[in-house]
């Protein structure tokens, strides 16, 4: 399984990577230029890089990037992830380009990359949005695989310890340690985290945007249910003349707040993209009231010009930005409490 310590030792050594926890560069208009939530971004970005360096489309970039993360043995993205409460993973995906073509895939399952096969269902069907059998059908039909039923070690691992008590208590973690409640495991045994949906947005260098979300959301979740990453609006959007942006938490309330298209919205009112997640994140706090140290909620954003930024509801969100061969850096967001 992925282990966010591990990973920022490699992410820090290796070659064309670095981590600058607590400082946001001053950076504004280059393109092109990618981002992606959280630490497991940086690995993620490289992928995409390669697309957009020798000037492919943003939409090859992001879909090629998030897949990065959907091989990984992640605790919550790909088929390594750990399984809703009766023991299935389920996942969810969407993928959004610069024509506003959008596709998505909820609760599929045994499908190992499911950004491509909702991409396919963008690309290749008159809709936007496939679930559950009918996802994996048309998956089928499309050429991918069945991959075989089961858990991978570490998810087998804690949901058999998630078993032992069985309580149904829905909820996102939060990082911020001072403030966490225990929803949900708030660390699993191998020192990750128990979300991490990858959120990508990327501009290329012909000034084009799109932007891909995968997941396999609330871990423990109940069957069926679908969080925010594959609804378009809520867990991603793109608008070529503004902007792409893409959201991680609590899904529920990222839908409640239609999310990602309150982001653009303020960003077609002419606000920075940090001002803009700024903004949306106020008005879920608004909508909590007391109840928003319960949840964590992240949005990060890219405009036209290619300046980006981000806002969490609480402490502890980073964000990965890639926009040179040397600078795939790691970003600690700001957050409101
Ligand atoms: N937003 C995802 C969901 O609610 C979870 C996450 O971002 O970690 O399914």
């Amino acid at each position: 399984m992925f282990s966010r310590r591990k990973f920022l030792q490699v992410g820090s050594l290796g070659i064309g990577s670095f981590s600058i926890a607590g400082f946001a560069p001053k950076y504004a208009g280059k393109k092109p230029i990618v981002l992606s939530t959280w630490d497991a971004g940086i690995r993620a970005n490289k992928a995409a890089w390669n697309v957009l360096k020798n000037n492919g489309r943003a939409l090859d970039a992001v879909e090629q990037g998030v897949m990065v993360t959907e091989n990984e043995q992640n605790c919550c993205v790909g088929l390594g992830a750990n399984p809703d409460r009766d023991g299935y993973v389920t996942l969810d995906a969407s993928i959004m380009d610069e024509f506003a073509n959008c596709g998505s895939v909820a609760c599929l399952e045994r499908i190992k990359h499911p950004i491509s096969v909702a991409r396919k269902v963008m690309e290749n069907t008159p809709h936007v949005m496939l679930v559950g059998q009918g996802a994996q059908q048309f998956a089928l039909s499309q050429g991918f695989t069945l991959e075989k039923d089961g858990l991978s070690e570490g998810a087998e691992r804690e949901y058999k310890k998630w078993l032992q008590k069985s309580e149904y208590k829905p909820g996102i973690n939060r990082e911020n340690k001072e403030n966490q409640i225990a929803a949900a495991p708030a660390r699993l045994s191998d020192g990750s985290w128990n979300h991490d949906t990858i959120g990508m947005i990327a501009l290329d260098a012909n000034g084009n945007l799109s932007g891909s979300c995968t997941t396999s959301g609330m871990g423990f979740k109940m069957r069926g249910r679908v969080g925010d990453s594959p609804i378009i609006g809520a867990g991603l959007f793109v608008d070529n003349e503004v902007g792409a942006v893409v959201a991680t938490g609590q899904g529920e309330d990222i839908i409640r707040m239609g999310g990602a298209h309150t982001v653009m919205e303020f960003m077609r009112q002419g606000l920075s993209p940090e001002m803009a997640c700024k903004k949306a994140i106020e008005r879920l706090l608004k909508i909590k009231g007391s109840k928003a140290k319960e949840i964590q909620a992240c949005m990060i954003a890219i405009n036209k010009q290619g300046t980006y930024g981000g806002y969490a509801l609480q402490k502890g969100f980073n964000y990965a930005v890639c926009y040179a061969d040397d600078k795939n850096i790691l970003v600690d967001s700001k957050f409101l409490i």
